[in-house]
């Protein structure tokens, strides 16, 4: 792919919206495929014990396989449970097996609870350029230990009523998590998902979006996609799936304005490579 400016050091991307269904694993799958086609080198952290990101990138995450459940109670190095992305190079990803339902409970006795993903990833020596972390529907110690470990926020929104409703609460978390765990943390990318630029919904949300969160919103939204929702299933992200088609353009281009930003580089959306 076309080569992007990398940015300084690793930059840690946690993509969370407590409502389930909004977009979260579709983005974190095909921005990381997307940001790796473009030349960096990715590690996806599958937090979600539905394991729904493994499951797309076509990782083996059976019970008997290493995974981040490992990491986070057993403290195995991630180094150990890392698998690479068949499809794409440069993308690697920490799978999450059904063990993970547990962890919720279980971390909750332990010391450290709350940072044992950010010690991990702090002790992984292989460079990288980007971590995005799945997390689970949910505000528990998963996703706190997910707040922990990164310094940014992605917070994909689906363009549908009550889109908003329940934001709230996950801009409260971040702000608890920065004021005691995490200093760094800050909300840095907001994705309008499954945009359908035909109705006046979609685009009354998508304003509404905007003047609420302004700069964060990224300029690309990703469009209501048949071959997005497709792709899972044969194991793929839609960027090797179907290369061509508005959701992998979308991808592409969002992973373009991200690497621009996070470099300080205006984006101009007149020169998006949209093709359409
Ligand atoms: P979450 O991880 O927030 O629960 P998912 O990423 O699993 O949400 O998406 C929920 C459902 O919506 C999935 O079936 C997924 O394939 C579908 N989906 C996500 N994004 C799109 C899109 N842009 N176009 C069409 N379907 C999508
Ligand atoms: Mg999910």
């Amino acid at each position: 792919g076309e080569g992007l400016p990398r940015p300084e050091q690793t930059r840690i991307m946690v993509v969370a919206n407590q409502k389930g269904g909004v977009g979260k694993t579709t983005t974190t799958v095909n921005l990381a495929a997307s940001l790796a086609l473009h030349g960096a080198r990715v590690l996806v952290v599958d937090l979600d014990p539905q394991g729904n990101a493994s499951t797309a990138l076509g990782i083996d995450h059976h019970a008997e396989v290493p995974s981040i459940y490992d990491v986070l109670v057993e403290s195995r190095p991630l180094s150990e449970v890392v698998q690479p992305v068949l499809d794409v190079e440069g993308l690697f990803c920490a799978p999450a097996t059904i063990d993970l339902a547990g962890a919720e409970i279980e971390l909750v006795s332990l010391v450290a609870r709350e940072s044992r993903l950010q010690r991990a990833i702090q002790a992984y020596e292989q460079p990288l350029d980007y971590i995005l972390i799945d997390c689970p529907p949910s505000l528990g110690l998963l996703t706190v230990n997910a707040l922990v470990a990164g310094a940014e926020v992605l917070i994909p929104i689906q363009c549908e009523y009550y889109a908003l409703e329940g934001l709230g609460q996950l801009l409260r978390n971040v702000d608890l998590v920065r004021g005691h765990l995490n200093p760094d943390l800050h909300v840095s990318t907001i994705l309008l998902t499954m945009y359908d630029g035909r109705t006046r919904l979609a685009s009354q949300v998508a304003d509404e979006v905007r003047s609420h969160f302004g700069n964060e919103v990224l300029r690309t939204s990703i469009p209501r996609s048949v071959r997005i929702s497709e792709a899972p299933s044969y194991g793929q992200t839609v960027l090797t799936y179907d290369p061509g088609s508005s959701g992998s353009l979308s991808y592409l281009e969002a992973a373009r304005e991200i690497a621009l930003r996070g470099v300080g580089i205006h984006y101009d959306p007149q020169h998006a490579h949209l093709g359409s």
